[in-house]
């Protein structure tokens, strides 16, 4: 990010000037305190070596045995897909889906996009056609991907079934333990900046806003565009002129969407809790089990950290999740002006958080996998699963279809009269840390 550069704070809309920033450091709004910007050196590069090795830790990770079951000289092998295709066998195909999107769908397209974007920026001359597309839809999928989620998933079926069977790690699971710190390295080393700066632009669209002109952050690419200098489509949608995303003051209807996905979610949570997410058969006995009962079944088997985890990430979260949301969409709605600071760190904290839901979900597919050896031994997974699964799906849509700046709103508008003064005409300068 260029020194002096205008930003509009992604948060809160508060219009600042970026400081030089000192190699490792970072710069926050100065008025709510979210990361704008972080310097990290030799990005590019260190991205690119980052997203090769995982394309191969990928590949490895989905063409070997994952893990296998082994029970009375009966052994089962399976791969990631196994799960998957069980799943859907299983008459469960929207939890297959998600399963396949999140575990090894978004992963993959991430890698494949970082590389397709990273790769003409390190060593080719011009910029392929749709290079701002293509870094658009990585950003969409950085949420999606649970791979980290995935591995503890792993962990709690392990457990589950050690009194039971061996469990034999294969090849893959190695790969797949080391792909999610390549990931995970990769991106904390990716510094979108330095790849939007890469894309040109018109010098009308770099011009800072005129006094009293509107102008609109960008939520992809962070684009301070000057509201007269935005591209319009087909639609009469005004269009980021960088990465070409739809771009508007604040989300559309962002409280009625918020609501409607919160109330659905708050409706499933119910059943989700109640009904068995799987059954599991053992020498020709069936038990059904819901989220609570797995949650006492490691604790009454000494696995109180594992049994933590699983109570926090299944039913604390997303109540928790639920709770906030409903406390934000209403301080918003009444216009409230307490904390507003504290509000937007609760959001974000929210926002981060409801992903660690998913690991119920991907316990049900792995055990789904490993135990099927009919009368003997079989899991199968039930209804409850399908409602868990669309309860986390739907507080991850929710919390991203909260605007934060809604609740920043409520104060310009005392300050100023009207909503209309937003952008100050002189920009403060956010607040630099050095790493
Ligand atoms: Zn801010
Ligand atoms: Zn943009």
């Amino acid at each position: 990010m260029s020194a002096g550069a205008l930003t509009l704070c992604p948060e809160c809309d508060l219009l600042q000037q970026s400081p030089p920033l000192p190699p490792g450091g970072s710069s926050r709004c100065a008025r709510c305190g979210h990361t704008l910007h972080r310097d990290r050196p030799n990005s590019i590069d260190r991205t690119l070596a980052l997203t090769i090795t995982g394309l191969v830790l990928f590949a490895i990770a989905n063409a070997f045995p994952f893990l296998s079951f082994e029970m009375q000289g009966q052994i089962t092998e399976t791969t990631l897909m196994t799960g998957v295709r069980d799943l859907a066998a299983q008459g469960k195909g929207e939890v297959a889906a998600v399963v396949f999107f999140t575990s090894i769908l978004a992963p993959g397209l991430q890698l494949v996009l970082l590389l397709l974007v990273l790769a003409p920026l390190k060593w080719g001359g011009r910029l392929p056609p749709g290079f701002p597309t293509l870094f658009r839809w990585f950003k969409r999928l950085v949420p999606w991907g649970m791979m980290d989620v995935f591995m503890i998933g792993i962990l709690v079926s392990v457990v589950k079934l050690t009194d039971m069977a061996n469990i034999l790690p294969g090849l893959s699971l190695f790969a797949f333990v080391a792909l999610i710190f390549v990931l995970a390295a990769a991106q904390a080393a990716l510094d979108p900046d330095a790849v939007w700066e890469r894309v040109p632009l018109r010098p009308q669209v770099r011009r800072p806003p005129a006094p009293g002109e509107a102008a609109i952050g960008c939520d992809v690419c962070e684009l301070v565009v000057p509201a007269a200098a935005a591209d319009v489509d087909a639609r009469g949608r005004a269009r980021c002129p960088r990465c070409t995303d739809v771009l508007h003051r604040r989300k559309p209807q962002s409280l009625q969407r918020t609501w409607a996905l919160v109330i659905a979610a708050a409706v499933l949570y119910l059943p989700a809790n109640l009904y068995p997410v799987m059954s599991v058969t053992s020498l020709g006995q069936t038990q059904a089990d819901t989220i609570l009962s797995g949650v006492l079944f490691l604790l009454h088997h000494g696995m109180w950290p594992l049994a933590i985890i699983v109570f926090t990430a299944s039913i604390f979260v997303p109540l928790l999740k639920l709770l906030s949301l409903m406390f934000l969409l209403v301080s918003v709605q009444l216009g409230s002006h307490w904390r507003p600071r504290e509000r937007t760190k609760l959001y974000r904290v929210t926002e981060a958080i409801g992903r660690w839901s998913m690991v119920d979900v991907y316990v049900v597919t792995i055990l789904v996998a490993l135990v099927r050896l009919g009368n003997l031994a079989s899991i199968e997974a039930r209804a409850g699963a399908v409602f868990f699964c669309a309860v986390v799906i739907l507080t991850m849509l929710a919390a991203m279809s909260f605007d934060p700046r809604l609740i920043w709103d409520a104060l310009e508008q005392d300050h100023d009269g009207a909503a209309a003064a937003r952008v100050p005409l002189k920009p403060v300068a956010s607040d630099a840390v050095s790493g």
